[in-house]
C-alpha cells in the first residue's frame, strides 16, 4: 500500500511534534510540513526579542517521551523549576510544585528548533520534506489539495492544520455546514523583557511581581488587599529564569483597565527606572529598555471549535488552531502536545484507517478542549474577597490532598499540571467551584458595564 502523504501546516510544537509521532509509525507515512515563517533557527534578533518561555508539565512531557530520546534533548535546553513565587514589596509567599513533577521551563522558539533539529537528522529527504516561507493560502477540501505561497498545489491524504490561533486552515472549516466556531480576545496585553538574572532572584523559581506605586504597600496575605490605584489599572510581570543565565520576563496589563503612568512612558530611562521598581533587583540596560518600547504589545485570543475533523476534506485541527487559550493555566502547549498522542493512540487503534480515526479523534478531543477552556475562563477570581478564598482553597487542598491522597483530589492547578487527568474530568470534579467563580466574575463584569 502506498504511504498515506500528510500535509502538516504549521512547525510550531504541534506539527513537529506530529511529524514526530507520524514518521516513527513507519512506512505508512510520509509528511509534508510548511511553515509560514523562516527557519526559526536562523531567526532575526528582533524576532529573538519577542521569544518567550513556556512551562511543559505533566502532559508535555508524557507527550514529548512517546518520542524515542526526544526528551533528554528537549530537557537540556530548558530549566525545571518546582517552586512559584509570589512577591509583594519586600514580602514573598512560595508555592510549592511536587518536587519529582517539576515544569521544565523552555524558550517556544527553543522547543520548537529542538523538535525540528532532531525531525530532520532522524528522517530523511524521502519521507519528510520541510518547506519554511511557506504560508498556507488555503485549501480545497473536494481536491484534497492545499495552496502555498512558495509552491504548487500540493495534493494530501491528509491536511493538518497546526497553524496556531489565526489558522489558515480553519478557515476552510467555516465554509462547511455544522461547524460552530467562536473567538474571543482574552483582556489581557503583554510584552516580553530579557534582561541578566540577578543573584537575589532564585534560579530555581518563576517569579510574579505586581508593580507597587508610590504609597503602595505590601497588602496583607497575597498582596490581596494592597492599595490601588482606582484610576488606573495594574501592571504586572512574570519572571521566568532561563538556562543562559538570563530572565525572560512577560509583562502584562488590562487593556480595558489601562496603566496609564506605565503606557505613557517614551523614554528610555523612564522605562529602565520603572521596569527595575516593578522587578527589584533588575538593571535593565538602555538597549533593552528601548527593544521593549519598540516591541508591538501581543494578546490573547480563545478559539472554540464544534468538530476538530472534517471527513470529506480529509482534514483535521490540532493544538492552538483547534483550542487556543489565554496563558492563565499554562496548558497551551501542554493541551497542543496531547493532541498528537490522542490522533496517534486512535491511528493504532483504527489500524491506521484514517477515515475511521478523524471521527474519533473529534469525539475525544473536542470535550477535552471545552473542558480547558471552562477550567481556564474560571480559574481565577476578579472579585479580591474570593481571590483570597481561591488561594486558600488551593494550599488546603494541597495539604490535605498530601494527607489522603486517595480521598482528595489537589486543586485545580496541580491536577493539570502534575498529572494526565482528563480535562473534562477536573471540570467535573470542580464543577461548584468553577460555577461559583463564573457567577461571581460575571456579576463583576456586568457590575463594570453600569
Ligand atoms: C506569552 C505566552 C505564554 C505562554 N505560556 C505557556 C505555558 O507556560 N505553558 C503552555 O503549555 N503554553 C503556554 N503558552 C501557549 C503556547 O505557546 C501555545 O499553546 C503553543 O505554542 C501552541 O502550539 P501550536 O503548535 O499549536 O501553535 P503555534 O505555537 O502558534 O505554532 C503555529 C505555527 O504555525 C505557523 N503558521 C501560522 N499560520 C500559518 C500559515 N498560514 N501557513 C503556514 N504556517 C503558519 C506559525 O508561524 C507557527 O510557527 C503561552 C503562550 C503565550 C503567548
Amino acid at each position: 500500500m502506498a504511504a498515506a502523504n500528510v500535509v502538516i501546516v504549521g512547525g510550531g510544537p504541534a506539527g513537529l511534534l506530529l511529524a514526530h509521532y507520524l514518521l516513527q509509525r513507519g512506512d505508512a507515512y510520509t509528511a509534508e510540513l510548511h511553515e509560514a515563517r523562516p527557519d526559526l533557527r536562523t531567526e532575526s534578533i528582533a524576532a529573538r526579542n519577542r521569544q518567550y518561555a513556556i512551562g511543559l508539565s505533566e502532559r508535555g512531557r508524557n507527550a514529548i517521551q512517546g518520542v524515542e530520546g526526544l526528551w533528554p534533548l528537549v530537557q537540556k535546553e530548558g530549566a525545571e523549576i518546582s517552586r512559584f513565587v509570589l512577591h509583594f514589596g519586600k514580602r514573598e509567599q512560595n508555592l510549592k510544585r511536587r518536587a519529582d513533577k517539576p515544569s521544565l521551563l523552555i524558550n517556544r522558539s527553543q522547543l520548537a528548533a529542538t523538535l525540528l533539529a532532531e525531525l530532520e537528522r532522524r528522517h530523511g529527504p524521502k519521507r519528510l520534506k520541510l518547506h519554511f516561507n511557506s504560508r498556507c493560502l488555503g485549501a480545497d477540501f473536494a481536491a484534497r489539495t492545499a495552496s502555498f505561497s512558495a509552491s504548487e498545489k500540493c495534493p494530501y491524504d491528509l491536511l493538518v492544520g497546526a497553524d496556531g490561533v489565526r489558522s489558515a486552515v480553519r478557515l476552510e472549516f467555516l465554509k462547511r455546514r455544522e461547524f460552530d466556531y467562536q473567538q474571543r480576545s482574552v483582556d489581557n496585553a503583554w510584552k516580553v523583557l530579557h534582561v541578566p538574572r540577578p543573584p537575589g532572584i532564585a534560579v530555581d523559581a518563576v517569579h510574579n511581581y505586581r508593580f507597587q506605586r508610590p504609597g503602595q504597600s505590601g497588602g496583607g496575605p497575597f498582596g490581596l488587599f494592597a492599595k490601588r490605584d482606582p484610576t488606573q489599572g495594574d501592571v504586572f510581570a512574570l519572571a521566568i529564569p532561563t538556562n543562559d543565565g538570563g530572565l525572560s520576563v512577560l509583562i502584562s496589563w488590562d487593556p480595558k483597565k489601562p496603566p496609564r503612568d506605565f503606557l505613557a512612558i517614551e523614554r528610555t530611562d523612564e522605562m529602565s527606572a520603572f521596569l527595575e521598581r516593578l522587578i527589584p533587583g533588575i538593571t535593565v540596560s538602555p538597549e533593552a529598555a528601548e527593544d521593549f518600547l519598540k516591541q508591538r504589545a501581543s494578546g490573547y485570543m480563545q478559539v472554540r471549535c464544534s468538530r476538530y475533523h472534517d471527513s470529506a476534506g480529509r482534514a483535521i485541527l490540532i493544538g492552538d488552531a483547534a483550542h487556543a487559550n489565554s496563558s492563565a493555566l499554562g496548558q497551551g502547549a501542554n493541551s497542543s502536545l496531547q493532541d498528537v498522542v490522542a490522533l496517534d493512540r486512535i491511528l493504532s487503534e483504527s489500524r491506521d484507517d484514517i477515515d475511521a480515526a478523524l471521527p474519533r479523534y473529534s469525539e475525544l478531543m473536542v470535550p477535552e478542549g471545552q473542558a480547558l477552556a471552562e477550567l481556564t475562563d474560571n480559574f481565577f477570581p476578579r472579585s479580591r474577597a474570593l481571590a483570597a478564598v481561591s488561594i486558600a482553597r488551593q494550599l488546603a487542598l494541597t495539604q490535605i490532598s498530601n494527607w489522603f491522597p486517595n480521598r482528595v483530589y489537589p486543586p485545580i492547578q496541580s491536577l493539570t499540571s502534575e498529572t494526565l487527568m482528563p480535562y473534562s474530568e477536573i471540570a467535573r470534579i470542580n464543577r461548584r467551584w468553577l460555577n461559583t467563580v463564573r457567577m461571581s466574575n460575571e456579576k463583576l463584569k456586568m457590575e463594570g458595564l453600569q
